[in-house]
This record gives C-alpha cells, sequence and structure tokens, in this order.
C-alpha cells in the first residue's frame, strides 16, 4: 500500500511542464511535490493506514478481576492503575464491579488520569447456563447493563460483552440490545466471550455486524487454530482469558474451580517443563513466557493476581521470545478448554 502511495504521488508530481507562448517553460510543480512534503503526506498515509487496521479494541495488557472479592478488586485496580495499566476486566457475575468503580473514583480524585484513560470491560450475565438461571430478553438485558453501571459508577463502558453463548434462542435479542444500548452511548465498543463460529456465524446469517472483540481461553495448552483464524479474517480483537492455566499456581485456592486435572497440575510442576526452561533461557519467570507468547500473537491479555508484585511482573514484558521457541510453544497445544468447571461454552449449540 504504501509503495503504491509513494508511486502514485510520484506520478502526480511528476506531470511535464507546460511550454508557453514565448517558448519557456512553466513550473507546474505542485505546491505540496517538494520532497519534503512528499514525506511528509507519506507519513500521514502511513500512521491513517496502520490506524484503520489496527482493530485493538483495548489497551494490549488488562488486570483480570476474576475470582477477586470486592475489596481486593478496589486494592489490585487502584495498584494495576498507579502501576500503569490501563484496561481493568470485570463482570456482573464476578460481584466486584462496585469495588472496581471505588478504585476508578479514588484514582480520578488522586492522579491526572481521567475516564478517557482508563478502558473498563464489564460483562452481560446472558443467563441459560443452569435451569434456574433465566435467559435475558431485551428489557432484562439492559436492566443488567443499567446495574453494572450503576456498581461501576460511570455513564459508559468501553467495552460490554455477553459473556457466553449460553443464551439459547435469545442470543439475537441480546445482541440487537447491545447494538440499541450502544447507540445511546452506554457502551463504546460491543463483543462477546466464549463464542465459537457458529454463534458468530448466527449474526453473519442476519446481516448483523459482527461483534468488535471475542475474549476467549487462550494459552498455549488451549490455542484453537481454527477460531482465531475466523476472528482475525473477521477483524474481531481477540481478548485471551486464563493465559496463567499452565503454572501450577494457577487457582490453587480452594473454591477457585475449573477442569484442569490432577495430571495438568503435575505437568505444571514438573521441573523439566517447557514453560520453566524457557523462563530460565530468557531470565524471566513462567508467567512472563506465557503472557509474551500471547502478547507476540497480538492477543490483548488479562493477567489475575492478588499479590502486587504478580500484578507487576505481568505488566513487565519488554523482552521478545524468538521465531524457534515460538513455534516450540504453537507444538505444545493439548485442544480444550478447562477454565470453565461446567464444562466449555464453546460448545454450546
Ligand atoms: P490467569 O490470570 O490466567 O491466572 C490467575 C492465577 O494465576 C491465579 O491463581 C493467580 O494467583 C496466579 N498468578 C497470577 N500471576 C502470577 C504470577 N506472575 N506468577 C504465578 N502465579 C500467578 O487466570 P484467570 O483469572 O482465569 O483469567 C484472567 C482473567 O480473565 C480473569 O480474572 C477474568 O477477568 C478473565 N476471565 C474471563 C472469562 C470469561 O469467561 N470471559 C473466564 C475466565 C477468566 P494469585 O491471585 O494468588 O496471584
Amino acid at each position: 500500500m504504501v509503495i503504491i502511495n509513494l508511486f502514485s504521488i510520484k506520478k502526480f508530481c511528476s506531470k511535464p511542464n507546460v511550454i508557453l507562448n514565448n517558448g519557456t517553460k512553466e513550473n507546474t510543480t505542485f505546491k505540496f511535490c517538494s520532497s519534503h512534503t512528499i514525506i511528509f503526506w507519506s507519513v500521514i498515509f502511513v500512521v491513517l493506514i496502520m490506524e484503520k487496521s489496527s482493530n485493538n479494541i483495548v489497551p494490549r495488557i488488562g488486570l483480570g478481576t476474576y475470582n477477586m472479592n470486592s475489596e481486593e478488586a478496589e486494592e489490585m485496580t487502584y495498584a494495576a492503575i498507579d502501576y500503569g495499566y490501563r484496561h481493568i476486566d470485570t463482570a456482573a457475575v464476578y460481584r466486584n464491579e462496585d469495588g472496581v468503580g471505588r478504585a476508578l473514583n479514588r484514582i480520578f480524585t488522586d492522579t491526572d488520569l481521567n475516564r478517557s484513560d482508563i478502558t473498563i470491560t464489564t460483562k452481560l450475565w446472558p443467563g441459560g447456563l443452569l435451569k434456574v438461571d433465566r435467559v435475558k430478553n431485551n428489557e432484562g438485558t439492559i436492566k443488567s447493563l443499567e446495574k453494572s453501571l450503576r456498581n461501576l459508577d460511570l455513564e459508559y463502558v468501553d467495552l460490554y460483552l455477553i459473556h457466553s453463548p449460553h443464551a439459547k434462542g435469545k442470543r439475537l435479542e441480546q445482541w440487537e440490545t447491545l447494538l440499541s444500548q450502544q447507540e445511546m452511548g452506554k457502551i463504546k465498543n460491543i463483543g462477546v466471550s466464549n463464542w465459537g463460529i457458529n454463534h458468530l456465524e448466527e449474526l453473519n446469517d442476519k446481516g448483523y455486524p459482527l461483534p468488535a472483540a471475542n475474549q476467549i481461553e487462550l494459552h498455549p495448552w488451549s490455542q484453537k487454530p481454527e477460531l482465531v483464524s475466523y476472528l482475525q479474517d473477521n477483524d474481531i480483537d481477540i481478548i485471551a482469558y486464563s493465559s496463567l492455566v499452565p503454572l501450577s499456581t494457577w487457582r490453587h485456592k480452594d473454591g477457585e474451580n475449573s477442569l484442569k486435572t490432577d495430571q495438568m497440575y503435575k505437568d505444571s510442576e514438573d521441573a523439566n517443563s517447557p514453560f520453566k526452561k524457557l523462563a530460565v533461557k530468557y531470565n524471566v519467570s513462567e508467567a512472563q513466557i506465557l503472557l509474551k507468547w500471547a502478547l507476540q500473537l497480538g492477543y490483548a491479555i488479562l493477567p489475575k493476581s492478588i499479590q502486587i508484585d504478580r500484578m507487576k511482573d505481568n505488566f513487565d514484558l519488554t523482552f521478545t521470545i524468538d521465531e524457534v521457541d515460538m513455534e516450540l510453544i504453537e507444538n505444545l497445544d493439548r485442544g480444550g478448554s478447562v477454565t470453565w468447571e461446567y464444562g466449555d461454552p464453546l460448545a454450546i449449540k
């Protein structure tokens, strides 16, 4: 594109000089054809192209808040933003939106940061996971969004996601509601989470705009190449969650449930595990290897920690994993998902 642009400017500027009646040549070079001006316009063009082709809806490193209570969410949100994080991920079902809201208010009072400096994602619980879990219709969806905004003490959220595809028969209605709420300015970007190709194609079939982002479980043991290609082909921002599944410390406390098996935990502890070896090679932590792998593939990440030193570690990712090691990690895919204890939401029909 850039080469075409430079050629077209050159062609435009090399218009032959006009021979005047008295035999002299008139200099017809356009004012904006000097070499400096051409370079200036080319740089502007490149910047515009890069902006247009970037589908990054959220800052690449965000703080995850699942399994944080309200007080932990307040403390960690404040500390993370203070450290440099500019994206916080929460959800109605995490029951900690109020903690995130309190931290934001303190940040806006204590620092020069404004609302527009911080990206806030929250999620609609769609219903339908269990029999008693009522599926939300248009009205229920609006009420949920209003409640999240009240909890967060915000006028709008930057990204609102349908948390999962469990609302069979009502997915389209929920999507239509999100579109209308976006029109009203209560949401900047609308997206989904845990939606597979079949769910996204339902929107396509009805001619609806596709989501701006899809938040999905992604880590070296669950790489989902087919879904990733689909999302990339359709300019849907990929937000990776549970990046740290291969760590022995991932959700190790009582009540932090998942489908990660005992064998997987054993593999995580293996002193010869590829992630431990890579951590030594690059002189970083295992967590940093897992997070950097995702960033290098262009995914946004949402590491969660209630420990300040880990939160900082998870943000400091300035090293580069070389091609050979990226390929080595690519070969560690085990397929499947482990985060949701009720089963893989991508498998919902
Ligand atoms: P994660 O961020 O992959 O890992 C968190 C676990 O790893 C915790 O047990 C944490 O323990 C530990 N940990 C964090 N940093 C560490 C480090 N540097 N070294 C060693 N251990 C570390 O897990 P996640 O919470 O499953 O996913 C991240 C976020 O994604 C969530 O918080 C949530 O915002 C989002 N998410 C979304 C969905 C969805 O369905 N949309 C599902 C799951 C998650 P400590 O807290 O004790 O440090």
